[in-house]
C-alpha cells in the first residue's frame, strides 16, 4: 500500500487546498493519506468529503510545534479523536500564539527597513487560500520578494526568517512533554517528525528520542521526502535501537517543490510501520505507553 503521511494544504503552509492535495495523492497512487497541517485541524473537513469520493483512505493529521532543548521541534499526530477537548484547547492556544508570532515578525521587520509584512504576508496567503489562520514564515518570504527586500526565499530565509534569524520567533510554543501529552489525551498515535531536520549533535538527538519516548511518543519519521539515504540509515538505527515504529510521509508543500506527494526514500524493511496500527483496536490511551 503506498501511504504518505505527511503533507500540507493552504490550512497552513502548503499553496494547495486540501482537496486538491487529496486528489493529487490519488492520481499519484496514494492509498492512505494523512493531512498534516501545521496547529490546525482546519482542513481535514475537505480533505474527508474529496477522500470520501475518490475511495482514498484519509487520517486524521496534525503537525504541532513544540519546544525541547532551546528549539523549535515538530511532533505528528494521527487517527486522533479531533474533538478531543485537550487537543481543541491545544490549538487553539497555537492558533493564539501563531498570530502573535506573526506580529512580532512584522514588528522585527519593521524596525529593519521592511514595513507592512503582517498585511503584506497576509495578502500573500489570502490569494492562496481564505484562512483564519496567521501568515507563516514562507507568506512573510513571499511578500519580502514582492517588495524588493530580496531576491528569493533562499534569501529570505538566509536572511531574516531562518534558524536563528529575526523571524524564528519560538517563545510561545508549549513544551514538547505537553505536546505529546495533548495528543495522548487525544488518543493519537504520535511521530517525531524529521529527526535529522534539527540542528542537533548525535547524542542530543538521542537525548531527543530517549525525552520523546519518555513523554509517551510511538514512531520515528525514519522517511521524510527525499532526504539523504545516510539520514535515512541513521534514523533507522535509532528506531530499532529504542524499539520505535516508523513513519513515512514526504513533507509535500507545493508543486515543483524539492517534495512531491507520495514521494519519499524506501523505509527499511524491517521496520514496523505506524500505519499499520491505525486500524488497530489497541487504540493508544490517555494513560501509560
Ligand atoms: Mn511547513
Ligand atoms: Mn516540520
Ligand atoms: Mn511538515
Amino acid at each position: 500500500m503506498k501511504v504518505d503521511l505527511h503533507c500540507h494544504s493552504t490550512a497552513s503552509d502548503g499553496v494547495l487546498a486540501p482537496a486538491v492535495v487529496v486528489a493529487r495523492a490519488h492520481e499519484r497512487g496514494v492509498q492512505m493519506l494523512a493531512l498534516t497541517d501545521h496547529d490546525t485541524l482546519e482542513g481535514l473537513a475537505e480533505a474527508r468529503r474529496a477522500a470520501t469520493e475518490l475511495g482514498l483512505q484519509l487520517i486524521n493529521g496534525i503537525e504541532l510545534s513544540c519546544t525541547w532543548g532551546g528549539a523549535t521541534i515538530h511532533v505528528l499526530g494521527y487517527a486522533f479523536a479531533a474533538d478531543a477537548p485537550a487537543l481543541q484547547q491545544a490549538i487553539g492556544e497555537l492558533h493564539q500564539g501563531r498570530w502573535l508570532r506573526a506580529e512580532e515578525i512584522a514588528r522585527r521587520l519593521a524596525a529593519k527597513g521592511m514595513p507592512g509584512a503582517l498585511e503584506g504576508a497576509r495578502a500573500v496567503q489570502q490569494a492562496l487560500g481564505d484562512s483564519g489562520n496567521a501568515p507563516a514564515r514562507p507568506h512573510f518570504a513571499e511578500f519580502l520578494v514582492r517588495a524588493g527586500h530580496v531576491r528569493d526565499h533562499a534569501e529570505a530565509f538566509r536572511k531574516w526568517l531562518g534558524s536563528g534569524k529575526l523571524g524564528d520567533v519560538k517563545q510561545h510554543w508549549p513544551t514538547l512533554e505537553q505536546t505529546v501529552g495533548t495528543l495522548r489525551e487525544a488518543r493519537a498515535w504520535i511521530s517525531l517528525a524529521h529527526p535529522w531536520q534539527y540542528d542537533f549533535t548525535r547524542s542530543k538527538r538521542r537525548r531527543l528520542v530517549a525525552d520523546f519516548i519518555a513523554a509517551g511518543g510511538h514512531a520515528l519519521e525514519v522517511v521524510n521526502g527525499l532526504q539523504p539515504a545516510e539520514q535515512v540509515g541513521g534514523l533507522a538505527i535509532l528506531a530499532r535501537e529504542f524499539g520505535m515504529l516508523a513513519s513515512v510521509g514526504s513533507d509535500f508543500h507545493a508543486p515543483g517543490d524539492w517534495s512531491e506527494l507520495g514521494m519519499y526514500r524506501p523505509l527499511p524493511e524491517d521496520l514496523p510501520p505506524l500505519w499499520e496500527r491505525f486500524s488497530d483496536v489497541h487504540r493508544p490511551t490517555s494513560t501509560a505507553p
